[in-house]
């Protein structure tokens, strides 16, 4: 086989060797983009007290000369997010309702584990930026028996979500253990794993991890596509492998100002996911967090393409668009009034 982007596709295809040469530091990402001296100063700046990785591979989808390239906008640091104003650390108040370290638990019947606040590509719209603080952890053996102990004493939480950070940036061993003891639950009727992997990095979906996600059955696998461009033949192969093991794939946009807000764009990444039998299943409405003011959407702009895609779209490609509120007020969906 021909190299890829100069490397072999033994190791292109490694997602060990992805996930070891992602770009970690803003001084190699500008390297990598082709930067005029002030812009290369702003992304230093940007880049200082926040996390940044790149894997290759979400590099090479990049038009790297492009500033307004979406993929560029979704994982580059931008002065935007140093310079605007407001917005909170933590907008759904998730903080508030964490009642044992690494679980949050906001609804009655269904709660979500961070497995840990490792990603393999650091989302710059990421509404959990204050987890970037600090080292890359993962859930120690104790901290998880304390989770499982609390959805234990709980019958009523009848769903499990591991979230992260990427809980698939764990190794398939630790993600085994922390897969089997939820499962050892009795009460526990599903899990699902949400995880950016197929979008950022499709060749961590080997076979063996689909194994492993299959075993823990029924577990719906909850992923990000936000533009019609991440959908590549690599991409669509790595939730052909989830969905030949028997594993649901549905997708969570977020409507992000220049990446995926205007009509033609979201059609074509939402006919895309169809074509690839991934159900959209919602689309956010970006959150007030702070750093991330420059990709929010007039809520009434975000209405008024839900309204033209309901009228023009398969049911099967349309998403519910909501916005999730603070605490436990959940997901609230911001249908377009009119019937006509
Ligand atoms: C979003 C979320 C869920 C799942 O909500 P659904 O509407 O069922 O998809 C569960 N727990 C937490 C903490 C969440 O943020």
């Amino acid at each position: 086989m021909k190299p890829k982007h100069g490397i072999p596709p033994g190791l292109w295809n490694d997602w060990r060797w992805q996930f070891g040469h992602r770009v970690r530091t803003a001084d190699e990402l500008a390297g990598r983009l082709a930067l005029r001296r002030r812009e290369r100063r702003e992304l230093l700046d940007a880049a200082r007290g926040s996390r940044t990785a790149v894997t290759p591979y979400y590099l090479s989808l990049m038009d790297a000369g492009d500033p307004r390239d979406p993929i560029r906008l979704q994982c580059v640091p931008d002065i935007r997010e140093t310079r605007s104003p407001g917005g909170a650390e933590d907008p759904l108040e998730e903080q508030a309702h964490s009642p044992v370290p690494g679980l949050i638990h906001r609804f009655r019947d269904r709660c979500l584990v961070i497995a840990t606040n490792r990603c393999a590509v650091y989302c710059r719209h990421c509404n959990r930026r204050r987890l970037w603080r600090g080292r890359e952890v993962f859930l120690a053996a104790d901290e998880l028996e304390t989770v499982a102990g609390y959805i234990e004493r709980r019958p009523a939480l009848r769903e499990v979500i591991l979230s992260g950070g990427d809980p698939l940036t764990l190794s398939d061993g630790r993600l085994k253990g922390i897969l089997a003891r939820l499962r050892a639950i009795g009460h526990v009727e599903v899990l699902r794993v949400g995880s950016r992997m197929p979008v950022v990095l499709p060749m961590r979906i080997t076979e063996r991890l689909c194994g492993i996600l299959r075993a823990h059955r029924p577990l719906w696998f909850l992923t990000q596509f936000n533009h019609p461009r991440e959908i590549t033949p690599e991409a669509a192969a790595a939730c052909e492998r989830l969905l030949r093991a028997g594993i649901p794939v549905l997708n969570q946009s977020v409507l992000l100002k220049g990446v995926n807000d205007d009509y033609r764009t979201l059609r074509e990444l939402l006919y895309g996911l169809e074509r690839i039998s991934v159900k959209p299943y919602y689309l956010f409405h970006c959150e007030d967090v702070k750093g991330g003011a420059h990709f929010r959407v007039d809520v009434h702009d975000g209405m008024r393409l839900m309204e033209k895609l309901w009228k023009t779209a398969s049911g099967l490609c349309l998403p519910r668009y909501v916005a999730d509120m603070p605490g436990t007020k959940g997901k609230v969906p911001l249908q377009p009034v009119s019937f006509l």
